[in-house]
């Protein structure tokens, strides 16, 4: 569910913004949901003093234009939340590469967790305090502001959703917000490790518990989450004993040595011939003073033109320095589009390459 999807043409604070493949399906089921709710929801408005004529917003096509707004405004509150994230973390030093709006709403992804102590509990916190304040902020429109009601409708739809979505948020289960700060406050006390099956635990009780209630009263949606909360929990644990497993080491720990370069000038059939001995998919290239200068694929090389050289091959090389912490290397090769990472020392020149096999291998010598 990271890096696919459609990334949107604008940045909001510096931040892209994509939408997974599977919003495409989301937006128009949650606008039809809500539309087919209309004089359910505008009953229960009228019940807590906000007086809205359901039968009037029922007519035509108007619950479906409220449904629309609604379902659209649902996701930018979604966006606001993961915005207030994004931003207590670039407080803390650590960037955020993008949010992307899915099935289960958003996600912000964090380059790094801030390392401070409690401070994930801080990054987490400020998502569900931003929804609880936007909801109050529009629960303010509702009791000062006279709109029409169509507006009313979806203001308050909003303004409850925003309030639901930082109390479900709350739910102490990994990867939900409050599962964040449980394991931060835990982290205060224990290893990180330890913290992380604890509320790994909590998680697990807590999504069985769900997709129960989910079950016995026949609510699809609260089963998906409960599917989505126990899988993510799982891989939040399993991410973690990696993590812990690597910790202290480096790429150049981990990495295969003697890496096999191409020379820029190797003639296009020669380089296609090494498909036959070798078995890798794609080859670091260099210069004749050993910098590196892109990788080039097999595949491409097979209906390649001969004369064209090498160069026409080439493509931007995945490179990690071999400083960097192997964690980082493993993160970067399982997002990596080549499966390999030129590992470069800090003249820009290959020292090796970290691949698939070489991880398995490193993760065996630790056992
Ligand atoms: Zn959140």
């Amino acid at each position: 569910m990271t890096g696919r999807g459609w990334k949107l043409p604008f940045k909001l604070l510096g931040i892209p913004l994509s939408l997974d493949p599977s919003f495409a399906l989301v937006l128009p089921l949650f606008a039809w949901l809500i539309s087919s709710q209309v004089p359910a929801y505008a009953e229960l408005l009228t019940a807590v003093g906000i007086e809205i004529d359901g039968a009037a917003l029922s007519r035509g096509i108007v619950p479906y234009v409220l449904g629309l707004s609604a379902a659209l405004g649902l996701f930018t509150s979604v966006v606001i939340h993961e915005l207030g994230h994004a931003l207590t973390a670039r407080a803390y030093g650590v960037a955020t590469r993008g949010i992307t709006l899915w099935f289960l709403g958003g996600v912000a992804q964090l380059e790094d967790m801030p390392r401070q102590r409690g401070a994930e509990a801080v990054v987490a916190i400020v998502g569900p305090i931003t929804s609880a304040v936007l909801g109050a902020l529009l629960g303010m429109l509702l009791t000062t502001l006279t709109m029409p009601a169509g507006v009313t409708f979806v203001v308050a739809y909003l303004a409850i959703t925003n309030v639901a979505l930082a109390l479900f948020n709350l739910l102490p289960a990994l990867p939900l917000d409050g599962g964040r700060v449980l394991r931060s406050l835990l982290a205060l006390f224990l290893s990180r490790e330890r913290a992380t099956l604890i509320a790994g635990g909590v998680s697990q009780v807590l999504a069985i518990g769900l997709g129960v209630y989910g079950f016995l009263s026949l609510n699809l949606l609260l089963m998906a989450v409960a599917f989505f909360v126990y899988n993510a929990g799982r891989a939040e644990v399993q991410a973690e004993s990696m993590r812990s497993a690597f910790e202290g080491r480096r790429v150049a720990d981990g990495m295969g040595r003697d890496p096999i370069t191409i020379d820029i000038d190797m003639p296009v059939d020669r380089f296609r011939a090494l498909r036959a001995w070798k078995t890798h998919p794609c080859y670091p290239v260099v210069d004749p003073d050993g910098q590196l200068l892109g990788v080039a694929r097999i595949a491409d090389a097979e209906g390649a033109d001969d004369d064209a050289g090498l160069h026409a091959l080439l493509r931007p090389a995945e490179t990690i320095g071999a400083d960097e912490p192997l964690e980082v290397g493993v993160r970067r090769l399982a997002a990596s589009e080549l499966g390999r990472l030129v590992v470069t020392d800090a003249r820009g020149r290959v020292v090796g390459i970290l691949g698939k096999a070489d991880v398995v291998r490193a993760l065996e010598a630790l056992r």
